[in-house]
């Protein structure tokens, strides 16, 4: 080759239009229908709802819509809420070492927007007119309770190789219910109510801040009823929950949940230390069940290490791996001396 064509092949650097770095964006955020879901579920939470409706068609991929009573979005705001890196959770960096809501990086709204038809209405607690804005980035006048709605129609329509990627409805569906039922589990203040091609496939009705009725309606009567309590602190972390006993071991870990301030989260620092506490209770081949509310300091973990936010780093891992295996470790001899005496 000689340098004239190596200079005709070498292709210049060029800036991505939004659209399309919205598209690679959404790759990473919106890997199906179910992340989809969180995402707008986990806004309305932030939002402060105290009812979320989800109703989904065709697992999704016709129709995705989200209804809070949540504070709104200013009318001003609506295209910036679906502009990337525009969000009202946080301004410096530093606010990232306090972050209390779900959402922070700005993201979800513009990837989700740019892989489908996009509808977004809200109205303000403090105004009586609700307005509205589609793909197009156009305000207009809508009718609306207070609070927000968030319609997708043909998810993934733009980019079809995504859609070749998704499994079959049946699998799909189920992922979106996985997911739905974890969010309630960790936000039994909120009312939730889920319906899939146009038929109710559940109805939470809201509990206040104590999750037992919430995992009676998931888990079923006989958790919490054979479970062990736990309810351990120290230092600025708290370990609240119920953990399955041997006798409720399954073949999947299906019902295995971690919630750190809320956000269910996988860890394989906890996954041990709760593994090592359970120790032989559990035969070879099963899993245990269990349900854990971790409360930290917002400052001792880095959340912003995972697209789906649904990792963690810890500022001193050893230390919040010893405090759970502890945790567990004396809720199980409080247990055996009670069934000894
Ligand atoms: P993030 O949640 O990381 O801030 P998103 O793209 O998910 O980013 O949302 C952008 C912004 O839009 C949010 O910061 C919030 O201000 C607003 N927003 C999104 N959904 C809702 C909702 N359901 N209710 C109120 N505000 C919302
Ligand atoms: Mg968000």
């Amino acid at each position: 080759m000689d340098s004239m064509t190596k200079t005709a092949a070498l292709p210049r650097i060029h800036q991505l239009d939004t659209e399309v770095a919205n598209q690679i964006a959404a790759g990473e955020v919106i890997e199906r229908p179910a992340s989809v879901v969180k995402e707008l579920v986990e806004n309305s939470i932030d939002a402060a709802a105290t009812r979320i409706n989800i109703d989904v068609e065709r697992a999704g991929v016709s129709l995705i819509r989200v209804s809070d009573d949540g504070q709104g979005i200013h009318k001003d705001d609506l295209s910036l809420a679906l502009s990337p890196h525009a969000t009202s959770k946080l301004s410096v960096l530093s606010d990232l070492g306090q972050i209390v809501s779900l959402g922070f990086r700005g993201e979800a709204l513009p990837s989700i927007a740019s892989v489908s038809k996009f509808l977004l209405t809200s109205r303000l607690h403090t105004d009586d007119q609700a307005w509205c804005i589609n793909n197009e980035k156009k305000t207009m006048p809508a009718a609306h309770e207070q609070g927000t709605t968030v319609e997708i129609h043909d998810l993934f329509y733009s980019v079809p190789a995504r859609r070749k990627f998704l499994k079959s409805e049946r699998t799909e569906f189920l992922h979106i219910k996985a997911i739905l039922k974890a969010i309630a589990l960790g936000h039994s203040s909120i009312a939730f109510s889920f319906n899939h091609n146009q038929e109710k496939v559940f109805h939470f009705v809201a509990s206040g801040n104590n999750p037992e009725h919430r995992i009676n309606d998931i888990l079923g009567n006989s958790f919490i009823r054979d479970a062990i309590a736990i309810n351990h602190e120290r230092d600025d972390m708290v370990l609240q929950g119920w953990l399955g006993m041997p006798e409720q071991t399954r073949s999947h870990n299906d019902r295995q949940y971690f919630f750190i301030n809320g956000r269910l989260i996988q860890d394989k620092h906890i996954n041990h230390a709760i593994k090592l506490a359970y120790a032989d209770q559990i035969p070879t081949g099963r899993f245990a069940c269990y349900v854990l509310y971790l409360q930290i300091d917002p400052a001792r973990i880095d959340i912003n290490v995972h697209p789906a936010k649904s990792e963690v780093r810890f500022t001193d891992t050893r230390n919040v791996h010893d405090f759970i295996y502890a945790a567990l470790a004396v809720a199980f001899n409080g247990q055996k001396t009670l069934s000894y005496t």
